[in-house]
């Protein structure tokens, strides 16, 4: 019996003229993210992609595992192929569902008829299909508005497909149909979850991160790669720059004023990230800021860092609870590496008494003590590449 992937697009669908290249980057990604799994048939029939394993020994629980990270796709099932005859379908339903249907009470069938030439209507099929299931399940009783399990009978141009009840993909639209942007990530739970939730939107991502040794160690830098390797597997391959930020950061502490710490820091963050992205061919950062959440994220706070570069800054955190940011952190399974109690550059000198209310034009008296410039060339000529899969 031959079992394949049907897979639904969603939001894709709306694309109007662009739907083409929409599709194209879906499928081209289903194939690179699955090219390990063996060789595949790939069919986009009308709205649906049909993914067919072309050896027996394909592992359907790890190519399902992949398929339900992959952004664009909005359900998807496995399903057993066969040809366009009732008593094929029927002998196949029984066959392919054996299993299922032997632990559950009630069930239905629901008929789907894409191809109008074949001769039975969806009603009909329902029926034949049912009646031939209560035959060899004689336990089972049909319930059209609650059952246990729905049998799904499709005709297709190509084929028959049965399955039970798909489930959901991860959403969003294909990476890469969205831009580029750099994610400044720390080790901590937002930023992930900034990162996931932009590459769900098509955003493709380069990540950069700042470390402070000795004030920072390499396993803290070692938990940004691991977070990043699980963004990564919905997000495709990320590139990870690390950028020295010791230096930085005495500067600060030693010459500036303390309750204004952190909001130079930020602003540094913000120069080099925009300075690296644009050579990376970035259009926006992304930060997993929130509002109010600490002093340094007040809406005066965020304004002083915003005016610190002129690329768009994507906050897609900024306004969710810590609650509903855990939320998506457990579900990409980010979470638990989140936790660690690793040190991050952003908790190394810390003012006691941040400002949160600070303004720009004190901020920018400040940094007049600082070489500015010097501090950010010697910064970025310094940094550490990482490919991250
Ligand atoms: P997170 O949980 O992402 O660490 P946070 O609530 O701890 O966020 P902050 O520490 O104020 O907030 O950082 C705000 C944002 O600044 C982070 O979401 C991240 O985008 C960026 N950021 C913080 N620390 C770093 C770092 N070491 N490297 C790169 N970006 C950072
Ligand atoms: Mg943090």
């Amino acid at each position: 019996m031959k079992e394949v992937i049907l897979i639904k697009i969603g939001e894709i669908v709306l694309k109007g003229l662009n739907r083409k290249n929409f599709e194209d980057k879906l499928i081209k990604t289903i194939r690179y993210r699955i090219s390990d799994l063996g060789k595949f048939d790939i069919k986009d029939i009308q709205s649906t992609i049909c993914l067919t394993p072309q050896s027996e020994s394909t592992d359907l629980d790890e190519l399902c595992n992949r398929i339900s990270k992959i952004f664009g796709i909005t359900k998807y099932s496995r399903a057993a192929q066969c040809e366009k005859e009732i008593e094929k379908i029927q002998k196949t339903t029984v066959k392919y569902l054996k299993n299922q249907l032997s632990c559950v009470k009630t069930f239905k069938v629901e008929s789907k008829r894409s191809d109008k030439k074949f001769s039975l209507k969806s009603p009909q099929i329902s029926a034949l299909v049912g009646g031939y299931i209560l035959e060899h399940f004689p336990n089972l009783t049909v319930d059209v508005h609650n059952p246990d399990v729905t049998v799904n009978v499709e005709i297709r141009d190509f084929a028959a497909y049965i399955r039970t009840d798909s489930l959901n993909g991860a959403g969003g639209i294909p990476v890469g149909t969205g831009g580029r942007a750099a994610i400044l990530i720390s080790g901590g739970i937002d930023s992930p979850v900034a990162a996931w939730t932009m590459a769900k939107r098509g955003v493709e991502l380069v990540a950069i991160h700042f470390a402070s040794p000795p004030y920072t160690s390499p396993r803290a830098e070692q938990k940004v790669k691991t977070l990043l390797s699980k963004v990564a597997a919905y997000s495709g391959r990320i590139e990870m720059i690390t950028v020295p930020f010791t230096k930085i950061q005495e500067e600060i502490k030693n010459k500036c004023d303390e309750d204004l710490f952190t909001i130079i820091m930020r602003r540094f963050m913000m120069k080099i990230s925009q300075a690296i992205g644009i050579n990376y061919r970035c259009q926006a950062l992304i930060t997993g800021e929130s509002l109010g959440q600490v002093a340094s994220q007040t809406m005066s706070a965020i304004s002083c860092t915003d005016a610190a570069c002129d690329m768009p800054v994507f906050r897609p955190l900024i306004g969710m609870d810590k609650d509903e940011i855990i939320l998506i952190s457990r579900r990409i399974d980010t979470f638990e590496t989140s936790i660690l109690p690793y040190e991050d550059c952003c908790t190394v000198f810390t003012p006691k008494h941040p400002k949160t209310r600070p303004s720009l034009s004190d901020v920018l008296v400040q940094e007049e003590k600082l070489d500015c410039k010097k501090l950010i060339d010697d910064a970025i000529t310094n940094i550490n590449i990482t490919k991250i899969q």
